[in-house]
């Protein structure tokens, strides 16, 4: 998996005008130039989750996503990589399987199983767990998003990488599961100010999952803020107006957003930057955690238009 990767991500500075009135300097971390498929925080998170299946003897990885997800479409292009089967089990009803996502999922050898939104809410429970234990006793689970243990060691290397490019006071990234913002936090070793921007609604409940995931790495850094009020309205929400300014940034910088984690982590950073968060001087790393794949569904679905992106090329 490695030899295939654009590892270490590149750092590029980004020249915005608030960023310039406010005096502070932005690079990106790259990460979705990773991997032309399994981009971004996907697959730092499912690195050491394929190897620990694959040295474990599992003939296969199970695990969740909605209709559109990226962990799962990274999944499933991975373990076609790795020779090992993989399981998606979909939130939804079965029509979500013609879709861009999905299609390819299938073209690189997943099985889908969709389960109504009622079961799917279990995902996390430990008996519906161990029921489908049994049911695949050769398939390795992973969690929704890829967020575990394993996950963490993955993303925390992201933080070795970041030391030897570039000299910065705060990352910042997008959390949806928190696997990653949790991996950056054990992998800096209380050199940064790390912040987190919670993409969905009602995420305090992130914060007690971050310190969870955090103790079984055996890490109780205090260096990090998760923010829950950046949401625009909840997963996959967002108004016209909130869809106009990513692109505004976007041709701007010419640096290629989704709305769904991107877009919304650059909209909370401008409004940071705005009511004087930052001290003049500071330096930011924005984390580009990729997912451009799922922009694709977005124009299927008609919830934006495909000429105001910079759309990553077909795969
Ligand atoms: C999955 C995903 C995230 C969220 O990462 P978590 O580790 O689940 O918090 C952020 N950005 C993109 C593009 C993603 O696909």
């Amino acid at each position: 998996m490695k030899s295939s990767a654009n590892l270490p991500s590149p750092v590029q500075a980004i020249e915005h005008p608030l960023f310039t009135k406010h005096k502070l300097t932005v690079y990106v971390k790259r990460d979705d130039l990773i991997h032309p498929v399994v981009s971004g925080n996907k697959w730092r998170k499912l690195y050491y989750n394929l190897q620990h299946a694959k040295s474990l003897g599992y003939r296969g990885t199970l695990s969740f996503g909605g209709g559109y997800s990226n962990h799962l479409h990274a999944l499933a292009y991975a373990c076609q990589q790795q020779q090992i089967h993989a399981i998606g089990m979909v939130r939804g009803e079965q029509h979500y399987e013609t879709n861009t996502t999905l299609t390819q999922a299938k073209q690189w050898g997943m099985t889908l199983d969709f389960i109504d939104r009622k079961t799917y809410k279990l995902r996390h429970d430990e008996t519906y767990l161990a029921d489908l234990k049994a049911r695949y006793p050769d398939h390795f689970i992973i969690p929704e998003g890829g967020s575990n243990s394993l996950a963490l060691k993955g993303v925390s290397e992201l933080c070795d990488e970041l030391n030897s490019q570039v000299e910065f006071d705060t990352i910042i990234t997008p959390v949806g599961s928190a696997g990653t913002i949790s991996g950056i936090i054990a992998g800096d070793k209380q050199q940064h100010n790390i912040l987190g921007i919670a993409v969905l609604k009602q995420a305090e409940y992130l914060h007690e999952h971050i310190q969870s995931l955090l103790q079984s790495h055996h890490c109780n850094a205090q260096n990090w803020q998760l923010f829950t009020n950046f949401h625009g309205g909840g997963y996959a929400k967002f108004c016209a107006e909130d869809l106009s300014k990513m692109c505004e940034f976007s041709q701007l910088t010419q640096l290629p957003l989704e709305p769904i984690y991107s877009g919304k982590m650059i909209l909370a950073l401008l409004t940071l930057i705005e009511q004087g968060f930052f001290p003049a001087g500071h330096r930011i790393v924005i984390l580009h955690t990729g997912g451009l794949q799922g922009l694709h569904g977005l124009i299927e679905q008609k919830k934006i238009k495909a000429d105001e992106w910079l759309l990553p090329p077909a795969t």
